[in-house]
């Protein structure tokens, strides 16, 4: 039997570990502070948010979320970012994408202040990640490391495959997973064999955003299988495909309307690999967490620099 990496579990060790940090950060009359962003009018980013505000409000940390109307400009955006790069309650900032069409993302990410880009996508915290320097780190890439550390699966000296190469996910987990010395291959969708390629990894992590594409010929026997993939899954059809006729899996897509699928063949990977992250319930959970870890380690350096 294929062991499951339970994201679930490691966000509450995780937020467990956060609670006194929290509680000491506050002894010295300073409440970690996170300020999210959140352009327009997208029902996917205000379940994200809202979900970020409970996580902060969950462990006793201060949150608030600004809602600018669709309509916002790139300066009138950048004048909040200002304001509260310039707050000193305010620890983390967390800019929520995808912006409006008509805002200059880049602009606005490069205003975050570095010490305060909890989500690690400014330049500056990007170079630190590939120089090995200390700061914030993108969010869910360092939950993967989390889950792979607490559940103590070998990475050094291991081949570590990455199917993504997104800004966000595949490219900051690679530079990861080679830090902590694995030989690192990153593919996509130009890549030629991509199958063959999947399958020297010992660790393999989809980061695609295409349901179930990676399935059992992509897997080498007794792989660590890392499914970032968050896909949602209306037909009858392909959830019939995946789950092969799963009458529970049916049910509840009746029930809800869709199902949350992987980017791995969820019934193919339980069979092949030695260890994976489920969706939901693997990946998903530590984005979260790790988002927590940013703004405490934020307000925690306030304290010391
Ligand atoms: P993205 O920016 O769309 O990047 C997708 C990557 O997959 C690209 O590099 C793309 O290659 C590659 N790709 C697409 N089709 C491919 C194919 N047929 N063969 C090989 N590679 C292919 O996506 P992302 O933001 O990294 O997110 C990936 C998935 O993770 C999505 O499902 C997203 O919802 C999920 N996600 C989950 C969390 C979480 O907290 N659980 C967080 C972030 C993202 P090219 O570069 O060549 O186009």
């Amino acid at each position: 039997m294929a062991q499951i990496l339970d994201g679930n579990l490691v966000r509450d060790e995780i937020y467990k570990e956060l609670r006194p940090r929290v509680a000491a950060l506050a002894a010295r009359g300073c409440q970690p502070g996170l300020a999210v962003i959140l352009a327009g009018h997208n029902p996917a980013s205000e379940v994200y948010v809202r979900n970020k505000v409970k996580a902060c409000r969950d462990l006793g940390m201060h949150s608030e979320s600004i809602t600018p109307p669709d309509s916002i400009s790139t300066g009138e955006l950048l004048e909040i970012v200002e304001g509260l790069n310039a707050r000193c309650d305010i620890h983390g900032i967390l800019v929520q994408l995808p912006l409006p069409a008509q805002v200059d993302k880049n602009r606005i990410l490069l205003a975050v202040s570095p010490e305060k880009d909890v989500d690690g996508f400014h330049p500056e915290n990007v170079g630190r990640l590939v120089a090995g320097l200390p700061g914030p780190r993108a969010c869910t890439p360092a939950g993967i490391m989390q889950l792979l550390r607490r559940y103590r699966i070998p990475i050094a000296g291991k081949r570590a495959v990455v199917v993504g190469r997104s800004d966000i996910v595949g490219k900051p987990v690679a530079m990861l997973l080679l830090h902590e010395h694995a030989t690192v291959t990153i593919c996509h969708s130009k890549t030629s064999g991509l199958a063959a390629v999947c399958r020297e990894g010992d660790i393999l992590v989809a980061a695609i955003g295409r349901p179930a594409m990676i399935t059992g010929e992509y897997l080498k026997t007794g792989a660590t299988v890392i499914d970032v993939g968050t896909n949602r899954v209306e037909s009858r059809a392909e959830v019939a495909r995946i789950y092969r006729n799963s009458v529970e899996k049916l049910a509840s897509l009746e029930k809800r309307g869709y199902l949350l699928v992987g980017d791995t063949d969820p019934i193919d990977v339980a069979e092949k690999a030695a260890a994976y992250s489920p969706v939901p319930g693997g990946v998903g959970p530590l984005t979260i967490s790790m988002l927590m870890v940013n703004t405490v380690d934020a307000a925690e350096r306030t304290l010391v620099g």
